[in-house]
């Protein structure tokens, strides 16, 4: 096993336009860190550079005590699993998985004890005789994992080894990798742009945007403490909604106009956060909402409660979604739109998108009386994208 260690990583093909910037980012021994964001943000080329399969422009590559810039792929002792696994179809399942060890020119009795401690890892014994056109998806893609697994490789990397499988299976298939990287210990990488994947399987998540390292932390970090718009819209589903607010300061703190409403900051370091701006973005994850009539009494008082209008509601069983159309006021969207350089355009939807207790009785057509965690709002500086709170 060994850790991963990227110092200035830069990757700049043909066209000048560096795919990976300046990333620094420490893998540590044993750890599963997760690679996400969404399509062309440079996570594959990250991987691609780690494994040697993509020669890094500038910046150091260390796996364990070794810098690998100018090694060849196959001496950096890793494994790697792709997206299209390529099973061999004319040999057996036992076969597959023995192949990188027949390579290695690994004895054969020895073969036979890794290859079966492996597929019994996997549950895979019963089908070790099988030809892969006899297995079902998630069997041949263990059969991939296995053949990955069976080298004693320092690290594993994973290049979204579930995206051709359909839901259930991938589900299942999340929770087979997490317990086989728990029971293995060795240092995982996993690149995926499914943010449920990169909430459930990582100890560590690290995002990319357009080649940037933009935050690295626990899934819970993630989540409760996104360092910039970007973050906070791309964890969590569903994501985060971001209202335009005018702020109005008085003696004792600030109120935040919003669509939605006025919200009173009590907290004087969320005040003290905003300095001089006249208009931010509120960040309002919808689990945050709740209906008010459900809320007691002490919950009450330590939130605002707003009246929307809903005009579209989703039941699905164990929550309901309740969609809050709303425009900005429209000094406020143009100030917005001068110094947002960092929005995407679906970052600024016109309707928020409420999570309520499946129990709730709001139906669409009607104003509802929502509460509003609000505790747990971020105000964002619409200029940088930098999370103020
Ligand atoms: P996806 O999820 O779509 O695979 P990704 O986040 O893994 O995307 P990369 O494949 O690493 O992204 O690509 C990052 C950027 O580099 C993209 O803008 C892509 O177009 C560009 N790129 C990738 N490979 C090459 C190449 N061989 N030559 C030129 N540009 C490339």
């Amino acid at each position: 096993m060994a850790a991963i260690s990227m110092k200035n990583i830069v990757k700049l093909y043909g066209d000048g336009f560096p795919a990976v910037n300046e990333v620094s980012l420490d893998v540590r021994d044993g750890e599963f860190m997760i690679l996400v964001g969404p399509s062309g943000c440079g996570k594959s080329t990250l991987l691609r550079m780690i494994v040697g399969l993509e020669d890094i422009t500038s910046g150091e590559m260390r796996i364990g005590e070794r810098v690998v810039n100018k090694i060849a792929p196959r001496a950096r002792n890793l494994s790697m699993v792709f997206q299209n696994y390529a099973l061999y179809p004319h040999l057996t399942v036992f076969e597959n998985i023995a192949f990188p060890l027949r390579l290695a020119k690994v004895p054969g009795d020895e073969v036979q004890r890794r290859v079966t401690e492996t597929a019994e890892l996997l549950e895979l014994t019963e089908h070790l005789e099988r030809k892969p056109a006899h297995l079902s998806g998630g069997q041949r893609q263990r059969v991939a994992m296995g053949r990955a697994i069976v080298r004693q490789a320092d690290a594993f990397l994973f290049d979204e080894p579930l995206s051709n499988l359909d839901a259930k299976l991938r589900g299942q298939m999340r929770t087979e990798i997490s317990r086989l990287q728990r029971r293995l210990g060795v240092t995982t990488v996993y690149v995926t742009h499914d943010q449920t994947e990169a909430m459930t399987l990582g100890d560590r998540v690290a995002v990319l945007r357009r080649g940037v390292l933009q935050q690295v932390g626990s899934p819970r970090e993630l989540y409760e403490e996104p360092v910039n718009l970007f973050v906070a819209g791309f964890i969590g589903s569903p994501s985060m909604n971001f209202l335009p607010a005018s702020v109005d300061r008085s003696a004792d703190g600030a109120s935040l106009h919003t669509p939605l409403g006025r919200f009173e900051l009590r907290d004087p370091r969320k005040a003290a956060a905003i300095g001089e701006r006249e208009v931010v973005l509120v960040g309002i994850r919808p689990e945050h909402f709740e209906d008010a009539l459900l809320v007691g009494e002490e919950k009450r008082l330590r939130g605002s409660i707003v009246q929307a209008r809903v005009d579209v509601t989703e039941w699905l069983g164990n929550e309901l979604y309740a969609y809050v159309p709303y425009e900005a006021p429209p000094d406020v969207a143009a100030q917005l739109r001068d110094l947002s350089r960092e929005l995407d355009s679906d970052q600024l939807r016109t309707q928020a998108v409420v999570a309520l207790d499946a129990g709730s009785l709001i139906t669409a057509g009607h104003d509802a009386d929502l509460w509003i965690d609000t505790s747990r709002i971020h105000i964002f500086d619409p200029a940088t994208g930098t999370n103020l709170t």
